[in-house]
């Protein structure tokens, strides 16, 4: 049997977890540094006046991840945490104030599109008969590496083959003629921060998730995951710092080999896996004599997804005769406008983009009895655009509150007794993101599979980068798969390449 080894991980967020489970668990001796007080990055649970507000991942897909870790470390799931399935998965808003349930029965899928667009059923199944197919050919690619564009490029026949060349809205567009049902097709992008009007149609394969396996909630929030992850990996004898900030990455001869924490201390270790910000960390962490030009200039030359304006807000009524269902979208006509402005001109346009999260609907153990539970998420720019969030922020909450208050919760401001506000500054500064980009580096088609960043460095050994920002990409299954695919390599199991030529790490 292999030697245990001594093993950094830099972060707790879904990604780091992942990876530190698996590793804890193979009996590896696994420290986590984490720069807040509490699990989660992204995902920090907000304890405030009773009410329990998830930061940032609501909507959980793949249950089946969250199994595969607990059967790894001979532990039961339903000991740490309870799934419940959502159904609508979403609820989502046009212009006019009329909705659209998206159900996981795509019967009952169709008899809303109906009501909207007749003509567009067929094309409908259509485009999920297309969407089936994407996921059968790319996502058992979401659990390996790309370390030659060899193997990449045997990809592109099934690219063409699935027309996923084209954008999430060109694909949608392709197959259905409404313009409301072509946002209820094309939005899914949005939630790994990427435009849906050039974000490859691949990333389509998420649609597919969540009819495959369903949309979750965790009760008592994600943050409740989290906890019982954490858990786990506590009880697999892994250790956690936290209020633990790591200054960087110890190099030496092209090897990572430990981690100096801003107290000053070094840590020695075998591998050091960073769940922080990729682009941050390279930045960052690794000391500029041993930073190879060509590395910073790549990650510096891509493109950051957008940020958001996120703000929880608890309410002493509980909102229940309101439309709202436990995930909402409003998403308006001027939906091309409104991503133009975000992601091309990087500016604050007058239309807004926003998920209205309502958790009180589902779980009464999320706020004081009575009372409601909310985030909303308003998509912005990311901190290349040049609005001053400083000055900016107090009038745009007030913009979307009113927005709110005029439209699904009346008189909301006045019943508002629980608030806190997130801003791009905060994902920057808090988060350690680079440009406050709330979803890393941006999925468009030159940014993804081989042309993303790898988990396992290609410049330095022993270092692996795990979480948004490294292939497969953005969002909780992502990210846990990113953690899978450094703790296989680690072990010498990750399996690189495509199917047919199939190759261990470590014997190739
Ligand atoms: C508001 C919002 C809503 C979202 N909704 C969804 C959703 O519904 N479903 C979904 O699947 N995805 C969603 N996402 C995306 C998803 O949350 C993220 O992609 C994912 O959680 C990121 O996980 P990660 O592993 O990259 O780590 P992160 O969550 O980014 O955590 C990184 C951790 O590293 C720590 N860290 C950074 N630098 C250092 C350092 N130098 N030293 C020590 N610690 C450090 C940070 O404090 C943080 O805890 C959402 C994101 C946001 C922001």
């Amino acid at each position: 049997m292999r030697k245990p080894k001594k093993i950094a991980v830099i972060g707790s967020g879904f990604g780091g977890l992942s990876a530190a489970i698996r590793l804890a668990a193979k009996g590896n001796d696994v420290t986590i540094y984490e720069k807040l007080d509490h699990w989660g990055g992204r995902a920090y649970q907000y304890t405030i006046d009773g009410f329990k507000f998830d930061g940032g991942p609501t909507v959980i897909t793949a249950p089946h991840q969250y199994e595969e870790l607990f059967q790894l470390a001979g532990k039961k799931k339903e000991d740490y945490m309870t799934l419940v399935p959502l159904d609508p998965f979403y609820r989502i808003f046009n212009e006019k104030n009329q909705h659209f349930d998206y159900w996981r029965d795509q019967h009952k899928t169709e008899k809303e599109i109906e009501k909207f667009s007749p003509g567009d059923v067929d094309g409908y199944r259509k485009f999920i008969k297309g969407i089936a197919a994407i996921f059968n050919w790319f996502h058992p690619f979401t659990e390996r590496s790309f370390h030659s564009f060899g193997s990449f490029a045997k990809i592109f026949p099934h690219v063409i083959k699935t027309g996923t060349w084209r954008s999430m809205y060109g694909f949608a567009a392709k197959f259905v003629k409404n313009s409301f049902i072509r946002r209820v097709c094309s939005f899914h992008p949005l939630l790994i921060g990427g435009n849906p009007f050039d974000t490859p149609s691949i990333y389509g394969l998420i649609i597919q998730f969540e009819k495959e396996w369903g949309v979750h909630y965790g009760i008592g929030g994600t943050g409740a995951i989290v906890n019982g992850l954490g858990k786990l990996f506590l009880d697999c004898g892994g250790k956690i710092q936290f209020n633990t900030e790591v200054k960087e990455i110890i190099i030496k001869d092209k090897k990572a080999c430990g981690v100096l924490l801003s107290n000053g201390t070094e840590i020695n270790s075998d591998e050091v896996i960073c769940n922080g910000d990729v682009a941050f960390a390279i930045n960052n962490l690794i000391a500029p004599k041993n930073l190879p030009f060509q590395l910073k200039t790549w990650m510096n030359s891509m493109e950051y997804s957008n940020s958001l304006v996120v703000i929880y807000f608890g309410t002493k009524i509980a909102y229940e005769d309101s439309a709202l269902q436990h995930h909402n979208l409003i998403l308006s006509d001027k939906y091309k406008e409104l991503m133009e402005d975000i992601f091309s001109k990087k500016e604050l346009g007058k239309e807004m983009g926003l998920y209205l999260h309502m958790p009180s609907r589902t779980d009464k153990t999320i706020s004081p009895e009575g009372c409601g539970s909310f985030y909303v998420l308003s998509l912005v720019p990311n901190l290349k655009g040049k609005t001053d969030w400083e000055s900016m922020l107090p009038s745009y909450v007030e913009k979307v509150m009113m927005f709110l208050e005029d439209n699904y919760l009346p008189n909301l401001r006045s019943n508002v007794i629980a608030q806190h506000v997130v801003s791009p500054i905060d994902f920057h500064k808090r988060l350690n993101s680079h440009l406050g980009a709330a979803f890393s580096v941006k999925p468009s088609m030159m940014q993804s599979g081989f042309f993303r960043p790898q988990v396992k460095s290609g410049f330095f050994d022993n270092l692996y980068f795990v979480g948004a920002g490294v292939h497969p990409g953005a969002g909780v299954p992502a990210v846990m798969a990113s953690g899978k695919i450094a703790a296989n390599t680690i072990d010498g199991q990750e399996v690189i390449g495509v199917s047919g030529e199939l190759k261990l790490a470590g014997v190739n």
